[in-house]
């Protein structure tokens, strides 16, 4: 038996991730498509908002000239020679001497340069008359006042959120280039596991994995494929993971990859020689798996098995890679400094990942549950992590800790 390889660091295992992982190529989408997504380009605007100059108001559009001096006491009546509706303007020019009634957003034709709201007239059909003066431009929307020409409305990178995609319509833009969501294929590995809402046996155990993995993927922004259940056997693994890479991106697998004698994804896939397997100085997800398959060089995360170590490995390794291959910063999520409520103990050499509550605005955390791999209660609990440094083995109540958030930072998901 081959001696397992020394332990790379955390940072080495994402270093080498990374340096493999590419932003997808970009492509136009329809902007109700690239909701949450980053621009791939940077968009300046075709036209000019308001495009034309338009009323902010029901009203009369008038020469400011010949209402003048108006006032309760000095009415000036004026001949209404049209109508102006929005979306329906025929009148194009005011003579002097003549108002139109105008309508909120409708063009103010040349020649006007105010707006009389209804409120300071008597409403007049062919004759109106004014109480109250307009200053210069009053109750007018200027051309452009908002947006110019070739002024920048999106730039690269932004992640596209509701009103930017209002603004590029606004503009008239159907589409923008944006990376397309990564798809992911989640297959799980156990002889021992079955479907949720089936039966169980005495022993077996319902597969969360690919649950917990397929939504971090989903919320992280990618298309997550959800594969069944694939036994213990290198042959139907090799054969499930040849059937989905047509749809994948990003294979991740739980699930067959520390020492055990059935652990058949390092079975399968170790003698294709694309794939590295090896430990990891962290705590918990020490066994982990990465490299390509198939004819496109299909990336593949292989992740241990047991629930806390599937989903840190996911959240250090996996969401990083998706979020540089949608167009993002690849991690999200800077740890922030806390004091532990607690003493905790950590095994030396390794980085270890507890769960943890953290309560807002105190800046104190609690580990919950113990250290074990398969505290998937805990997990559902935490809302934390707390990184405990390799060379750290014991830390005291109101020791100063790194913690990662575990459910902010993730603009792009869905
Ligand atoms: P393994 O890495 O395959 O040796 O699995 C480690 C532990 O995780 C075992 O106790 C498995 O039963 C458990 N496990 C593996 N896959 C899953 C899964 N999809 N859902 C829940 N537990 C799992
Ligand atoms: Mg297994």
């Amino acid at each position: 038996m081959p001696e397992a390889p020394p332990p790379i660091t955390v940072e080495e295992h994402l270093a080498r991730i990374l340096a493999a992982v590419r932003p997808l190529p970009a492509y136009q989408q329809p902007l109700m498509e690239a909701l949450g997504l980053a621009a791939a380009e940077s968009v300046v605007s075709p036209i000019a908002l308001p495009p034309f100059d338009n009323s902010a108001m029901d009203g009369y559009a008038v020469h400011r000239a010949d209402v003048e001096g108006a006032g309760p006491e000095a009415p000036v009546e004026l001949p209404v020679v049209g109508e102006i509706s929005a979306g329906n303007a025929q009148l194009l020019a005011l003579s002097p001497g003549t108002t139109a009634k105008i309508m909120t957003g409708a063009p103010v034709p040349t020649g006007a340069d105010a707006v009389v709201p209804y409120e300071w007239t008597d409403h007049g059909v062919a004759r109106v008359r004014i109480d109250k003066a307009p200053t210069a431009g009053q109750h007018v929307r200027r051309a452009g006042e908002d947006v110019a020409v070739g002024d920048l409305l999106v730039e690269e990178g932004t992640v596209l959120g509701p009103r930017h995609l209002g603004l590029l319509a606004s503009v008239g833009r159907s589409t923008i280039a944006v990376r397309p969501r990564p798809r992911v294929v989640i297959l799980s590995t156990g002889t021992e596991l079955r479907e949720p809402g089936t039966a169980l046996g005495h022993d077996s155990i319902y597969d969360g994995n690919s649950y917990l993995l397929a939504a971090a993927a989903r919320r992280a922004g990618a298309l997550a494929y959800r594969v069944g259940i694939v036994p213990d056997q290198p042959r139907a693994f090799l054969d499930a993971l040849e059937d989905q890479l047509v749809r994948a991106d990003v294979v991740v697998t739980s699930g067959g990859v520390s020492m055990g004698d059935h652990d058949v994804v390092k079975e399968a896939l170790a003698p294709l020689g694309t794939v590295w397997f090896g430990p990891v100085a962290m705590q918990p997800g020490k066994p982990q798996g990465f490299g390509t398959v198939g004819e496109d060089d299909t990336l593949i995360f292989t992740l241990p098995g047991n629930p806390v170590s599937s989903y840190l490995s996911f959240e250090l390794f996996v969401l990083p890679a998706l979020r540089t291959m949608m167009g993002l910063a690849p991690v999200s999520r800077p740890e922030v400094s806390m004091r532990l409520t607690h003493a905790i103990t950590s095994p030396p050499g390794r980085r270890q990942f507890l769960r943890a509550t953290t309560e807002a605005g105190h800046g104190r955390v609690t580990p919950v549950g113990g250290p074990g791999s398969h505290l998937v209660g805990d997990l559902a609990t935490a809302d934390a992590l707390v990184v405990v440094p390799e060379d750290v083995t014991a830390l005291p109540a109101g020791a100063e800790v790194g913690v990662i958030h575990l459910d902010s930072g993730l603009e792009g998901g869905h």
